[in-house]
């Protein structure tokens, strides 16, 4: 890897790989795209099952299906980007240069889907894969662009801020800025000082910090905490989406998603009494936004001492599911589950997080040079709770967008001098993994029942005085210890945990 690049994007996901590609179209850029993946396909984006929202020019619902999803939380301004630029951005991106595979009728027009609180079917989808046939699209074009190269086993440790000694607190505010980052080697066990004119954040969320979730693991909240570090604004930690229906097996943890698009086309929720209890909970039964049915589900489970609950879709053919859902119908026959024949026992998962690094309509942060784009942003799209395959495009939407702001501006800035940077002080103590595992799992046991679906004001103190005293052990321990990718994610870990506590004691309503 180079010392300096015009811009260093952390993150493949959808959001990192589209500001790539726009800024690619400017040849004179050299661009490197960094992931702390083994592979750069690693990522929330390649899981992503249900779709991505296309909308049309005559879809006069989607304001409404948002803002109604959110409980009119969403920040208009960014639903109004959405609303209205992201179509062009999606055509050119994905028909036009990815050449993404989308299912078809069989008249050859796209098919789309709906999920719940959507008004009707407007999402694009290939299968149950949508994420992997996007990103891995993605992927291939940008194998073709010369001034692009990608660094897989790299991981971010923090945004390099230079120090003004001497200024004043105010000066030192106005005069902040981001010049690169201190990334680290997995591979050779090296820090790398890497110097850019732009950096662009685009690490997804923090939600692998619950004890169950449907992410991928490194959704841990590195970017966030990067930016908290550098005394960048973070905002809206309390949203915390929880899916409601993951599959209720074996396997803790990382729970497989079932699709809302499996509700979409007509599953139902029962109860261990065969009850469709979501009739006692909201008018839209299983279509209901998200939070209401997860709250549901979590209200039946804990009254009766539930484990799960089930879907049922048995209405349908095998042939129908096989070809609609193959990779959920496998997974489940792996698991000994017909879907055409069998209820499918569910539970809620932490999902997705609404809140996120503080960006405004370009991508850009409160600290100067620095952008943050997809999941680990808050744009105020999604308010307190997000509408099903919004952000897939939110990413593409403002991925594209941060790529087009900097083109404009990156003339203006120069590089900045190296030298003046610290090298990364290295730690040799030997790490203990079984201290890394076990702070791991207090972490995600600690979120799970005490800052997850149903909250208390008690719960919430109880865990912040546990992450507070876990932190203060976990950043003696960072600072003596040699470096890994595990500890790294720990440190920021500990540190997303207060963050999201805090934003819940002060937003309890
Ligand atoms: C199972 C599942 C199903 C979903 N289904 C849908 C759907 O149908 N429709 C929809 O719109 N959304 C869906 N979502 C949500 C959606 O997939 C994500 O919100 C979106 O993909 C996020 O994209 P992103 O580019 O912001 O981040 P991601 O795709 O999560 O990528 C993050 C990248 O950052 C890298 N990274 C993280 N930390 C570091 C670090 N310190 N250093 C270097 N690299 C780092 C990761 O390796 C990865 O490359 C789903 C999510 C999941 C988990």
């Amino acid at each position: 890897m180079k010392k300096n690049y015009d811009v260093l994007i952390i993150g493949t996901g959808i959001a990192g790989l589209t500001c790539a590609i726009k800024l690619a179209e400017n040849k004179d850029l050299d661009i490197a795209l960094v992931t702390r993946g083994q592979k750069p396909e690693e990522s929330n984006t390649y899981w992503a099952q249900g779709g991505i929202i296309y909308i049309q020019d005559d879809d006069k619902l989607i304001d409404d299906d948002i803002q109604s999803a959110s409980r009119n939380t969403s920040f208009d301004k960014a639903v109004d980007v959405l609303v209205n630029e992201s179509s062009p951005i999606l055509r050119e991106i994905l028909f036009n240069k990815a050449k993404t595979e989308f299912t078809k009728n069989e008249d050859g027009s796209l098919s789309f889907t709906q999920e719940a609180a959507h008004s009707f079917p407007r999402i694009l989808f290939n299968a149950d894969a949508t994420g992997k046939a996007i990103e891995m699209s993605l992927l291939n074009y940008l194998a073709s662009l010369s001034n692009v190269s990608i660094f897989t086993k790299t991981t971010a440790i923090d945004l390099i801020a230079p120090s003004h000694h001497g200024a004043t607190i105010h000066q030192r505010y106005e005069e902040s800025k981001i010049v690169g980052a201190y990334l680290f080697d997995q591979e050779n066990k090296k820090v790398l000082k890497v110097i850019a004119k732009k950096t662009v954040l685009a690490t997804g969320g923090v939600n692998a910090l619950y004890l169950h979730h449907t992410n991928g693991l490194g959704a841990r909240g590195d970017g966030h905490a990067m930016v908290r570090r550098a005394g960048g604004q973070v905002s809206n930690m309390e949203f915390i989406q929880f899916h409601p229906t993951t599959f209720f097996g074996p396997v803790a943890q990382k729970r497989f998603l079932i699709s809302e698009a499996v509700r979409g086309e007509g599953a139902k929720l029962l109860n261990p009494n065969g009850e469709r209890f979501m009739k006692r909970y909201h008018k839209d039964l299983e279509l209901a936004p998200r939070d209401v049915v997860s709250d549901a589900i979590m209200s039946e489970m804990i009254e009766n001492k539930w484990d799960s609950v089930f879907l049922d879709i048995t209405h349908e053919s095998e042939e129908h599911l096989k070809q609609r859902f193959p990779t959920i119908f496998n997974h489940l026959i792996e698991h000994k589950i017909n879907m055409s024949k069998d209820l499918i026992p569910v539970v809620p998962a932490a999902h997705y997080t609404c809140g996120g690094v503080k960006v405004d309509l370009h991508g850009r942060s409160t600290i100067k040079d620095l952008y943050a784009v997809g999941e680990v942003a808050c744009t105020g799209l999604h308010g307190e709770n997000r509408l099903a395959s919004t952000s897939l495009l939110e990413g593409l939407t403002f991925g594209y967008k941060a790529a087009v702001d900097i083109q404009e501006n990156i003339k203006e800035s120069n590089f900045y001098t190296s030298e003046k940077i610290k090298d990364w002080v290295t730690s040799n103590e030997e790490i203990d993994m079984s201290l890394i595992n076990q702070d791991k799992m207090i972490i995600k046991h600690t979120m799970w029942n005490y800052v997850g679906i149903k909250k208390s004001r008690n719960r919430l103190l109880r865990a912040q005085a546990m992450m507070r005293e876990l932190n203060i052990q976990i950043q003696k321990f960072y600072r003596n210890a040699e470096l890994r990718d595990e500890l790294i994610g720990l440190r920021n870990s500990v540190e997303i945990t207060q963050m999201i506590i805090h934003a819940c004691l002060l937003n309890e309503g």
